[in-house]
């Protein structure tokens, strides 16, 4: 296995050592900084695929150093705080940040959100490296056989229209996600989002309209979640929103979050000033139930939402 390294920026230096002993004792290579200037040197001058970030920093706080970072690089961050307000919480997902943990934390629950974090690049890297021959909708495509492969694995993997994951992508990864949570004893969350009167708005505006809808809705989420978060088209107006988070009240804030933005905002395109409103059904994993039954707890939920008002939550 290589080696990884990972750099802790804490300015506590009983958590510091605390952290840094237990991660060399998994074998990794640890860096340490005790101020986020010092962090973000240590981050430019080495190969670093990992950052423990603590937000209270002297000198250059965490907010500003995983702004800095995410300038140039996708390198994985996890903000470790002592702050667990909805604000700190939110701003930590508009950062794109990849992970966050609340102190005080154990040091084996913070490893095994790293663990799951390095699983998860190396399952990209082994989906995106895949070779052979592919069967979509009934037509064989032998990879090997196109020169620029990147294209089809791109089709391979997300909707043509949105840009965000496709149905096949998403099945891969929350069945990647479920097995992950089994081994490292994390849990996840999903939203499954649906576009009220979707139909009205390709009735009213045309199809163009409705395309501009829901490849800007996509976006609005995107921006919304995190690295480790993943969004994806389900189908027609339907996506599904995967959230790794501990508990089901910031699963909570997050929904409410996207749903509120999609409220205010207002689609424009051709002079039309079109607003929109999602119901959301949410829901965290059970440890051991199959893809199927999440999805279909997050899809009824959705469907109350729907069947008691539309633009809501049901979060359970
Ligand atoms: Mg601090």
């Amino acid at each position: 296995m290589e080696e990884k390294t990972i750099l802790i920026i804490e300015d506590e230096p009983t958590i510091n050592r605390i952290i840094s002993k237990y991660f060399l004792k998994e074998g990794y290579t640890v860096l340490s900084a005790l101020d986020g200037l010092k962090g973000l040197d240590l981050f430019h001058n080495n190969q670093v695929d990992l950052v423990c970030l603590d937000i209270m920093l002297p000198k250059v706080n965490g907010w500003e150093v995983s702004k800095s970072i995410r300038e140039t690089s996708n390198t994985p961050i996890i903000l470790m705080s002592a702050l667990s307000e909805e604000e700190d919480i939110l701003r930590g997902f508009s950062l794109k940040v990849d992970d966050y943990i609340t102190k005080p934390f154990k040091p084996s629950v913070l490893m095994a959100k790293i663990k799951s974090i390095f699983k998860r690049i190396d399952i990209e890297r082994q989906y995106n490296a895949i070779e052979g021959t592919f069967d979509i909708d009934g037509i064989n495509f032998e990879l090997a056989t196109f020169e620029k492969s990147d294209a089809l694995k791109e089709l391979l993997t997300h909707d043509e229209l949105t840009g965000v994951c496709n149905r096949r992508y998403l099945d891969f990864y929350i069945e990647n996600l479920i097995q992950q949570s089994k081994d490292f004893n994390l849990d996840f969350g999903l939203l499954f989002v649906d576009i009220d009167y979707f139909k009205n708005v390709n009735d009213t505006y045309g199809h163009g309209v409705g395309d501009v809808v829901l490849k800007e809705l996509s976006e609005i989420i995107l921006h919304s979640i995190r690295n480790n978060d993943l969004i994806g088209r389900w189908g027609g107006e339907e996506f599904l929103v995967v959230i790794q988070v501990e508990e089901i009240k910031h699963l909570r804030i997050i929904a409410e979050k996207l749903r509120s933005i999609v409220s205010e905002y207002s689609f424009d395109k051709d002079n039309n000033n079109i607003h929109v409103t999602i119901s959301i059904g949410g829901t965290m994993c059970v440890q051991g139930e199959s893809r199927e039954s999440l999805i279909k707890r997050a899809d009824d939920y959705m469907y109350n939402s729907k069947n008691t008002g539309r633009d809501k939550l049901t979060i359970k």
